[in-house]
């Protein structure tokens, strides 16, 4: 039993505002207990926090106030006030933002009502208009969640007068629901699929481990389709049956509805789903829900680790290796480390599933820190492709062309016998670079220091980086010269182009993550080329995630050196992981696939290990020169990231503190820079970076934090500690 604070005794209260500290208050009428979620003053206004732990009263008694109320919430578990303290001491965050992070449902303390909710009818519209297929759309694509009016309009971009309409018609039906509704209860037993003996094996595995209760992790490794996700889903299983939750994260919300159907073909319900695309009313049911044990299966982003679990006895990282999992803005934490901490706090079992995991993950499967667990072979008859290079230097090609003739006629081969070919490159837009032929000046963003990309598609240049878009402007900002602007190198929207014009009779489909409207019409687009609809695939890395097409039989890699560039040292290793998912893209069926890649250097070790196939000659090639370099996982390191919109002011701080390294000296570590950030200028803010490098094993953030708060930083400027990232 915890303690509880009787009336009027001092409680100390985390709030979600900017302060770097716990405030002292009075326990209200009726007392509460560590965890209760109150409202208390704060100058002129209430605000939201919770209860800490007993007061310090450390300050003028006469002068505390009273906690103003207990709002109806289920208090805040022990479990989670000591994850978020952890995480927010790994990660150098603030409690007050940590508290953030845990609280990202509004009307946490709000008493249950009823409230007016729409979903589709049995009806038909009298007239179709665009506004009136965009409620129905989306009422269809986020069929398990429950929306009002305004926020069906916002979703739609609808005025409230269309919902109105379709309601009188029938399209759309009203009523009233209660707040706060339980999710329906999953069945372990429903829809489980015969396993194969490998598979069978690895569910036996995880299921030992979750009958055996506590924590531990478990890297479970195989190729795309050899079933990792049926395995996981008996993990997923046998956590319902003894009554705990379970938590499946997936790096983007673009996999979420092909997943949920998954979940309900084999427990015979949907999940809770948390993702951006959830609306406030669902936020705050699932926060409830989650706390009273009301959902037992969340799917979601990597906030989902957040939510107040009332018992969580699994977690699933899928495609664990995913960059998405690194939360580059706010609170800088990686999910796949932060689901590790949770999972260890509250005694769960963590599942790291992955095709090509991360260094850091497949070393701590060799330490013998995670379990191992490898499904060797693709479910089915189904093998992995055969891996080919094309030497770029030996092939004739005009300078703005990029399907080589060797590979153009495996395409034709292809289309010839019926079947599907991908053509593959990292880039969307249609050029990577616009410049001028008269003076040679690039469009670049005037917001950033990125080059602006042409999308004809969108007709705009867009910022990569920031986001900003711009016309593409008829004369040379720099010259004047009019008509003179010209694309250099290819992107998607490009190569799309040639593709066209090489193969005049083949029906070519681009896959582009920005040249979709809506979440809808991508999945429409992946149906029809998985049912055949297409000769030809050209697409970004959207393509390399998951998706299914029985007919695609070759893929060619059109720059496989692309990710080798530049000075980050873990190029070679998102290199090796995307190759080799986008070469899994090929022959999932009964048919063989080939895996072309064009490159200038097919010498290079990278390139050869990924033609070979051989994963474990990678990883210990790669793992070999990262403890040579003392880098993570063999060493720590910690960017610090200053910005300000004067860059004098971020480079001169960065100066001094580089100076100042004292606190960091002690432990052994050492400070590279300042430089620039690798995005050096965002939303007009100049950003420089400091690396610092440390021995395993050191204390390395309390050193940090003594370290950087030496620095008073001026108005304008702002520091992020970066805990390991991504690249350096
Ligand atoms: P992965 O997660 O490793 O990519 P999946 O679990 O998605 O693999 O399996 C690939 C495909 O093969 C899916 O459509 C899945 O339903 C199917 N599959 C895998 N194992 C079996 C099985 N034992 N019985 C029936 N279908 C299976
Ligand atoms: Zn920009």
């Amino acid at each position: 039993m915890r303690d509880f604070f009787h009336p009027g005794e001092l409680v100390a209260v985390l709030t979600a505002q900017p302060l770097d500290r716990l405030l002292d208050y009075r326990a209200p009428e009726g007392g509460c207990f560590p965890g209760a979620f109150v409202e208390v003053p704060l100058g002129p206004r209430r605000v939201l926090g919770v209860v800490w732990g007993p007061g310090k009263g450390d300050y003028d008694l006469s002068r505390i106030r009273g906690v103003t109320r207990v709002l109806d919430a289920p208090p805040m578990r022990e479990e989670m006030q000591e994850f978020l303290t952890r995480a927010g001491a790994y990660t150098l965050t603030p409690m007050t933002q940590m508290l953030r992070l845990a609280t990202r449902a509004p009307g946490l303390g709000d008493t249950p009502a009823m409230r007016r909710v729409y979903r589709l009818g049995q009806g038909a519209p009298d007239r179709m208009t665009d506004a009136r297929a965009r409620v129905l759309e989306v009422l269809r694509d986020y069929a398990g969640l429950s929306f009002t009016q305004r926020e069906l309009a916002e979703q739609a971009g609808v005025t409230p007068s269309v919902i109105k309409g379709l309601v009188k018609q029938g399209a759309v039906v009203e009523e009233d629901s209660p707040r706060d509704l339980p999710f329906p209860p999953l069945d372990p037993d429903h829809g489980g699929k015969t396993l194969t003996p490998a598979q069978a094996q690895g569910a036996d595995q995880l299921r030992a481990r979750i009958t055996a209760g506590g924590y531990g992790t478990t890297l479970l490794r195989g190729v795309t389709g050899s079933g990792k996700t049926e395995v996981y889903l008996e993990a997923v299983a046998e956590c319902l049956r003894r009554g705990r939750q379970a938590l499946v994260l997936l790096p983007e919300i673009a996999l979420t509805q092909e997943f949920v159907a998954r979940v309900q073909a084999r427990f015979g319900a949907r999940p809770a789903e948390w993702h951006s695309g959830v609306t406030m009313t669902d936020r705050r049911r699932i926060w409830k829900m989650v706390a009273q044990g009301g959902a037992e299966l969340v799917v979601g982003a990597r906030s989902a680790l957040f939510l107040p679990y009332r018992d969580l006895g699994l977690i699933v990282v899928d495609e664990e290796h995913d960059n998405s999992y690194k939360q580059e803005e706010g609170v800088l934490y990686n999910a796949r480390d932060m689901a590790v901490l949770r999972a260890a706090i509250c005694g769960a079992q963590v599942v790291l599933a992955s095709a090509t995991p991360s260094l850091e993950s497949w070393a701590n499967a060799e330490s013998g820190k995670y379990d191992k667990l490898v499904l060797e072979d693709r479910f089915g008859d189904s093998v992995l492709p055969d891996m080919r290079a094309i030497d770029m230097r030996a092939e004739k090609l005009p300078g703005d062309r990029w399907v080589s003739p060797t590979l153009q006629a495996a395409v034709r081969a292809r289309i010839a016998a019926g079947e599907q070919a991908l053509l593959f490159i990292n880039r969307r837009g249609y050029a990577p670079v616009t410049i001028c032929r008269a003076c040679g000046h690039q469009i670049g963003c005037d917001q950033c220091d990125a080059r602006m990309v042409e999308h004809r598609f969108l007709k705009r240049l867009v910022c990569h980086q920031c986001g900003e878009t711009k016309p593409m402007p008829e004369a040379c900002p720099a010259c004047h010269a009019e008509g003179r602007l010209a694309p250099v190198g290819p992107g998607v929207e490009r190569l799309s182009e040639e593709a066209q014009a090489l193969f005049p009779d083949a029906r070519v489909a681009t896959l582009s993550s920005d040249m979709f409207a809506s979440a809808r019409a991508l999945k429409e687009q992946i149906a029809a080329i998985a049912a055949g609809e297409a000769d030809i695939i050209i697409g970004t890395q959207l393509v390399a995630k998951g998706h299914n097409f029985p007919l695609l039989t070759l893929v060619g890699v059109i720059d496989a050196d692309l990710g080798l560039q530049g000075s980050d040292l873990r190029a070679a290793e998102r290199t090796f992981q995307l190759m080799r998912q986008v070469a899994g893209r090929a022959g999932r069926a009964e048919r063989r696939g080939v895996a072309m890649l064009q490159t200038f250097q097919p010498e290079h070790p990278v390139i050869r290990a990924i033609l070979a196939g051989d994963e474990e000659g990678f990883w210990r090639a790669e793992a070999a020169e990262r403890a040579q370099a003392g880098v993570p996982p063999y060493g720590r390191m910690a960017g610090i990231i200053i910005s300000s919109p004067d860059a004098q002011v971020a480079f001169d701080i960065g100066t001094h503190l580089a100076r100042a390294d004292g606190p960091l000296r002690r432990i052994g570590a050492q400070v590279y820079g300042p430089a620039p950030a690798p995005i050096a200028r965002i939303r007009g803010r100049h950003r420089v970076r400091l690396l610092v490098k440390a021995d395993k094993g050191v204390a390395l953030q309390s050193a940090l934090a003594a370290w950087v708060a030496q620095v008073r930083l001026p108005a304008q400027a702002r520091l992020a500690v970066d805990i390991d990232p991504q690249s350096f």
